[in-house]
């Protein structure tokens, strides 16, 4: 059976829900192998081989984790031509997406971004639903040149365990001069939450300049619901919730189970990076707001007064 590489996506070991999200996906097309680039192998090694990892291919260079996205690419352009893999799973993350880019130049192959499905073909090679134009279509696309090179949106699949040995298997691999041209100087962490990332949550709660700045009702409801926090660009913008957490054309493009926009008005450019959520739920107090020409579940009422309400009743659920 051909393998299929996933890259993996995980903070010192911490593997991402994304992770598993894909190698679940690479198990329709052939035998998942993950490719884990960076520390905390051990921490990650479990979580691998309970979704369905036969092999893991690991690359611990210093050279590669104190540079950029370029030796990345470089790692899987490598694998890519000593495996010969059905195809090339990414995340579809800032990151994720310029590596994809990078590989598919490097292996010249076809490079489909942003897939929602990816399943095998009908007449051989891989199959993939894609969303463009920030979500406002869907597109049924196929790799015809190289390697399929795909990266997935999170929450495209349902994580489901199938276990396997995640033997791992130390690449031998040194970036080339051109790779090491930018290299990262220093690196902050970023102040924990608490609460899960906002591009692989199930549920994200969002508010915006009807909040007046005030999101303390839009986390309690997210703490009580397990979600992460969103925003508009107008609260962004008036500098009150972090840039990291806008949603939409210019922020993270997000697709969860449930989207809940709190004091949004429902502009286009917040739109292109939501409306692919599964279900969506808006709290405004104008019933002409063009947030609910999209909503499954709309409330018109002042956030304050339908927040805590929610919170209180989620809570005694
Ligand atoms: P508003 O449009 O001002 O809406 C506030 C809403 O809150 C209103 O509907 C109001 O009825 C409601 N409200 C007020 N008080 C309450 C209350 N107490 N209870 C309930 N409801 C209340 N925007 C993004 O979000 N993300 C992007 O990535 C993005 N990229 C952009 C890129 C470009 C190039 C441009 C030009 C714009 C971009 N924008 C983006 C901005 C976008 O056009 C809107 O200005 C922005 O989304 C508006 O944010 P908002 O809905 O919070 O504010």
């Amino acid at each position: 059976m051909a393998e299929v590489l996933v890259l993996v996506d995980h903070v010192d070991g911490k593997v991402r829900k994304t992770t598993s999200e894909l190698l679940t996906i690479a198990r329709r097309l052939g035998e998942p192998s993950a490719v884990f680039i960076g520390e905390g192998f051990d921490s990650a090694k479990e979580t691998l081989a309970k979704f369905g990892a036969a092999k893991v291919y690991r690359v611990e260079s210093a050279d590669v984790l104190s540079h950029l996205v370029a030796p990345q690419a470089e790692v899987l352009a490598q694998l890519v031509g000593s495996a010969s893999p059905a195809a090339v799973l990414i995340p579809s993350n800032v990151e994720g997406k310029e590596i994809a880019a990078r590989l598919a130049i490097k292996t010249e192959s076809g490079l489909i971004t942003d897939a929602v499905d990816v399943k095998p073909g009908a007449g051989g090679g891989v199959a993939t639903t894609q969303s463009v134009f920030a979500g406002s279509y869907t597109v049924d696309a196929t790799v015809t040149k190289g390697t399929p090179i795909i990266t997935v949106k999170p929450n495209s699949a349902a994580p489901e365990e199938a276990p396997a040995a995640a033997a791992d298997e130390v690449v031998d691999f040194a970036p080339s001069d051109a790779a090491k041209g930018a290299r990262i100087t220093e690196s902050k962490e970023k102040q924990a939450t608490g609460r899960p990332e906002l591009t692989e949550a199930a549920i994200v709660v969002s508010g915006g300049r009807g909040t007046g700045g005030d999101f303390s009702p839009v986390e309690a409801l997210a703490d009580s619901l397990g979600a992460a926090v969103g925003a508009s660009r107008a609260a962004v913008d008036a500098g009150w919730y972090p840039h990291t957490s806008q949603v939409g054309q210019t922020g993270k493009q997000v697709s969860p189970q449930l989207y809940v926009a709190c004091g949004i008005s429902g502009a286009i450019q917040h739109r292109a990076g939501m409306q692919t959520s599964k279900t969506i739920v808006a709290v405004n107090k104008d019933n002409e707001a063009p947030i609910f020409e999209l909503v499954d579940f709309g409330v018109v009422g002042d956030l304050f007064q339908v927040l805590p309400q929610a919170t209180e009743a989620v809570k005694a659920a």
